[in-house]
Formats: structure tokens, sequence, C-alpha cells
């Protein structure tokens, strides 16, 4: 369509514009130059002969996109041996860090995985060694699950760990471990394990998803891979950055 109408500018339709120019010149010469643009664009030419056959044409929702709108996607519980490679593999694809909060129980054994997470510039957070209440344990309990978890990470990282996803997202404020932990909870719960639907969490997250959420996803299931994914091809093409999750805390 576009091509037949941008090969053809037949001599009356220059006469008509050069006529048409005369009569703007009572315009201000903001909206004639604007008209003279619009009527030379063959784009607009296009469309505005076939507005005048009285065919439909189709409106783009070409909203806008938003710059700078944030959003974190945050995984617990991992790693999983094989769940976890396939989605870093995607966020690679995609340019995409994430943040994992690892248990400490899961990473014997997967060291390459969390090797790897530390190497993509991915967030790594400690979610205690056997996903327990911290609020239920002993002052010493609740240290020694933190911190085994933490200095597990940080021999395969060789970086300290700062943050912790409280399982249940019980955290004891007063807990005065040796290092200082800061919690990181999150706004939109996918409730992914329950469902383990590809359609119903992505759904979830599209419809909920604002600017600043951070997300809680677990990356043990096949169909949240495949749905946080998904997450970030839609929301990437509304103008959403993916940022690890402290960039979202500390703002
Ligand atoms: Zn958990």
């Amino acid at each position: 369509m576009r091509n037949r109408d941008s090969q053809t500018f037949p001599a009356w339709k220059k006469g008509l514009l050069t006529a048409v120019l005369g009569l703007t010149a009572v315009l201000s010469a903001a909206a004639a130059r604007e008209f003279f643009l619009t009527e030379e664009t063959d784009e607009s030419a296009g469309i505005r002969a076939e507005e005048s056959t009285g065919e439909t044409v189709p409106v783009q929702a070409e909203a806008e996109p938003l710059e700078n709108r944030k959003i974190a996607l945050t995984f617990d519980d991992g790693p999983h041996p094989y769940y976890t490679e396939q989605l870093l593999d995607g966020l690679a694809e995609r340019g995409v860090k994430a943040t994992f909060f690892l248990l400490g129980c899961n990473i014997e054994g997967n060291e390459d995985v969390v090797r790897r997470m530390a190497e993509e510039g991915h967030l790594i957070g400690n979610h205690t060694w056997y996903h327990v209440d911290i609020t239920t344990l002993s002052q010493e309990d609740a240290c020694a699950e933190i911190q085994d978890t933490s200095r597990k990470i940080t021999e395969i990282t060789g970086q300290p760990v700062e943050y912790v996803r409280p399982p249940f997202g019980n955290w004891n404020k007063e807990l005065e471990c040796e290092v200082m932990m800061i919690p990181i909870f999150w706004s939109v719960d996918t409730l992914d394990w329950s469902t383990e639907n590809a359609d119903l969490i992505v759904q979830e997250v599209i419809s909920e998803a604002e600017e600043n959420d951070i997300i809680l996803m677990h990356d043990s299931y096949k169909s949240t891979v495949e749905a946080a994914l998904r997450i970030i091809d839609l929301l990437q093409a509304e103008g959403y950055e993916f940022v690890t999750a402290d960039e979202l805390i500390l703002e």
C-alpha cells in the first residue's frame, strides 16, 4: 500500500497542494509548515487516500515507551540443577540481570551455577540454609542458618553476601549476627509454585506489575522459567528495565 502511494505523486496533486498552500497563507506560519510537511510524507499521503475511501485504517497502539521504569525479578529456593541454568541462558540472551536468593542446602553440587550467576552480574542473596522461619529459632540457630549460607556463597563467588530474603517473609529485626543483613521482601507474589502454570504467572505479573516492583518467583519449575522469560519480553517492550533488587530498595 505504502509503495503504491509513494511511487505516484501526480501533477494535479502538486497543483492542488500549491493552491492549498496559497489558502493557508492566512494561517500561522507554523500551522502551514506542519500541513506542508504532512502532505509531503508518503506514509501520511497513503493513509489520507485510504481515509477518503472510507476504509478502516488500523490504529497502531504505539504508546510512547516510558523510560527508566525499573522492575526486579527475584528467584528463591535455588539453585536448581536444571532449571536455573535454563533461566540464566534466557536472561543472558535478553541482557537482563536478576536476583537469586539461594538456599544453602541446595548449593552443593551446583557450584558452577552459582559461579555463573555472579559472573553474569546477577545479585546473589541468602534464603537461609534449610528454608526456616527465622522468627521461630534461637538467636544462635538463626544466625547459623544465615551465616553458613553466606559463607558457602562467598566461598564460590568471592563476593560478600549483603541481602537476605527471609523465608515466609518473616524477619527478626532484632537479630544480631556477626554480619548484619539487609532484608529484601517483595511486592508481587506470583504464587508460581502453586500453579506451575506459565500462562497464569504471566497474566498475574503483567496485570499487576508497576514501576519499582519486586516480583517473587522460584527457579525450581519449568513453568517459572518459561513465564519469567515471557514476562521480560512483554515488559521490555513496554519500556521496563530489569534491575537487581538492591537497586529498588536503595532508591
Ligand atoms: Zn523460599
